[in-house]
């Protein structure tokens, strides 16, 4: 079937079936295309909880998929593709944070969103990439913090607030790739252009770029910014949303690939099975919802 075909399929079978898309700004531009809603983990997990849809069909990684469940556990919550899953939310088990809690029982455990539910379980409160700085923030002072899995997130934002915190030692492997000397390079080719990269870069990176922020905060500020040209330092799927939503700029990935195979995992094939025979369902005792459920209210109560 062409594209434009399956389009028209997966929009007929949404509407008859009452299923509601999600998709996150690093999926195929076709996928985002289709989706009811767009956007980065934190616009992601409001939205899970506002939407009182019948099916939610996910498409993202595997996290993200059991984090709409959590937050509508009276969905049936579909990923169409469950090896889709992330390199970094592997690096954290929850037996690990269990014998780290052991050791430091008046630790408070900050977990990145990019986390299993097992994880979240264990942990005391989430955050994003979007708002990590605030969560930290509304921490006692006197408290001491471990922050997971994300040790470039962590550590960006522990220079943002000047403010101690044990880091895991996880990272994205996509954004842990880049360099601050290919910023420079970079810059070379587009001297016009300002650098905007992801905080899950490492700190020299982040230091050396014009903007740094999550891809959510990128789309918000892009509308307004006074340059017209950027060189973007994440994965390259937001420029289908960048280049939509801002025609009169010009976008230049910093690299030709900086790509996340897993987020390139779920196609609109998969998309439209997974609509017509229900495939592939979260399932998530009730019990491990609950105690995953309490870090994410917790993220989304402080203002
Ligand atoms: S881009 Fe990195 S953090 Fe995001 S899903 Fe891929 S591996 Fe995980």
């Amino acid at each position: 079937m062409i594209q434009a075909e399956l389009m028209t399929e997966i929009r007929k079978w949404k509407k008859e079936s009452n299923t509601f898309i999600f998709a996150h700004n690093y999926t195929l531009p076709e996928v985002q295309d289709i989706a009811d809603f767009t956007g980065d983990s934190l616009e992601l997990s409001i939205k899970a909880k506002e939407v009182k849809a019948e099916k939610i069909i996910f498409c993202g990684v595997s996290f993200m998929a059991e984090t709409a469940k959590i937050l509508s556990p009276e969905s049936k919550v579909l990923h169409p593709v469950p090896a889709a899953g992330c390199a970094m939310a592997d690096m954290a088990t929850a037996e690990k944070i269990r014998q780290y809690r052991e050791k430091n029982p008046d630790t408070v455990i900050v977990a990145y969103v990019n986390t299993t539910a097992a994880v979240k379980a264990e942990v005391d409160i989430c955050c994003t990439s979007a708002n990590a700085e605030k969560i930290v923030a509304s921490i006692p002072e006197d408290k001491k913090i471990l922050f997971l899995p994300d040790r470039n997130l962590g550590r960006n934002v522990m220079n943002s607030l000047g403010r101690k915190m044990d880091l895991w030692a996880g990272y994205c492997p996509v954004h842990d790739n880049i360099r601050a000397e290919m910023l420079d390079e970079a810059r070379r080719l587009h001297p016009q252009a300002a650098v905007m990269v992801h905080p899950e870069c490492a700190e020299d990176v982040v230091k050396n770029a014009e903007y740094a922020m999550s891809t959510g905060a990128m789309l918000r500020f892009l509308p307004k910014a006074t340059e017209k040209e950027f060189i973007v330092g994440t994965e390259e799927g937001i420029l289908h949303r960048m280049r939509k939503e801002n025609p009169d700029k010009i976008f230049h990935p910093l690299l030709p690939q900086i790509v996340c195979p897993d987020m390139k995992k779920i196609t609109l094939e998969d998309v439209l099975k997974s609509l017509k025979e229900e495939v592939y369902e979260v399932k998530l005792t009730v019990e491990m919802m609950d105690k995953a459920r309490k870090c994410i209210e917790n993220m989304l109560a402080v203002k």
